[in-house]
């Protein structure tokens, strides 16, 4: 832990980093021990042109270093380099994953972080568990020049994105797509391509992106993840989410489709 490098250090979803008149920049140094700061948790986390990367939690009681304040991460999202930020998204990722798995899920031991172990091996049954990855779908649906966009009930009013929904055990991408657009809107679907995907660790997700097109079925809402979903007309959208996320990729690639060629089918 004593060679000189990046430190990604959270307290919540927040990011310590120098506040150099509005620009953040995240710390490099020898060891966190020069922030006087007292971490839960220290875990290295790989590399960054050729320095070390390391991610550290803070309680929620700790105050930032003189010169430094916690920044939400998702705040730092064009502030922060391309590959700092994705590194940022990362250490978020193992800590969440370090905090929760303190114990053997097998016997219940306790375990202590491998620090710089990709995973953790139980001392007492010598199981080994790696990091939690919840893989995610999430679909823009076309129907012509519209887009098909829902709005949960978690989210503020007037805010609708595209469907997404979580894996299940036994499901292939393309069923999930089927079958979540199915359950929240009513809609049945095809053509379903890959777009992109997206590491989103609030708290462990990987978002998977994919376009399809409208088969069938009136819109018909579940009621409880959605609460309305409308098919939007390219020119005229709501309120979409911000560019953090792959959500507004997939609307901004629908966007730019129909300015293009002026509502034309792919
Ligand atoms: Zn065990």
């Amino acid at each position: 832990m004593d060679k000189p490098g990046w430190w990604f250090i959270f307290k919540g979803h927040r990011l310590l980093t120098y506040d150099d008149h509005g620009k953040a920049s995240v710390p490099f140094l020898r060891n966190a021990g020069a922030l006087e700061i007292s971490p839960l948790r220290m875990l290295l986390i790989g590399g960054f042109n050729d320095a070390r990367c390391y991610a550290a939690e803070l309680p929620e009681t700790a105050e930032a270093p003189q010169n430094m304040a916690f920044n939400g991460l998702r705040g730092l999202f064009g502030v922060l380099d391309e590959n700092m930020f994705a590194m940022a998204m990362k250490a978020l990722g193992i800590i969440n994953w370090d905090r929760i798995s303190q114990f053997c899920s097998q016997c219940g031991a306790k375990i202590e972080s491998g620090f710089d172990m990709p995973g953790k091996e139980c001392p007492a049954c010598g199981f080994i568990s790696f990091p939690r990855i919840s893989p995610a779908v999430i679909v823009l649906v076309e129907r012509g020049n519209r887009v098909l966009l829902g709005r949960a009930g978690r989210f503020k009013e007037d805010l609708y994105s595209v469907i997404a929904g979580f894996v299940e055990h036994g499901e292939t991408l393309e069923e999930v797509v089927r079958r979540e657009v199915k359950e929240e809107t009513g809609i049945d679907v095809e053509d379903i391509r890959y777009f992109g995907s997206q590491p989103w660790p609030f708290p462990d997700s990987l978002m998977i992106g994919f376009t399809a097109r409208y088969a069938g079925g009136e819109i018909k809402i579940d009621g409880e993840e959605i609460v309305d979903a409308q098919w939007f007309d390219a020119g005229n959208l709501p309120e979409i989410p911000g560019k953090i996320s792959i959500a507004r990729s997939l609307i901004d690639w629908f966007i730019e489709k129909h300015s293009k060629k002026g509502g034309a089918d792919r």
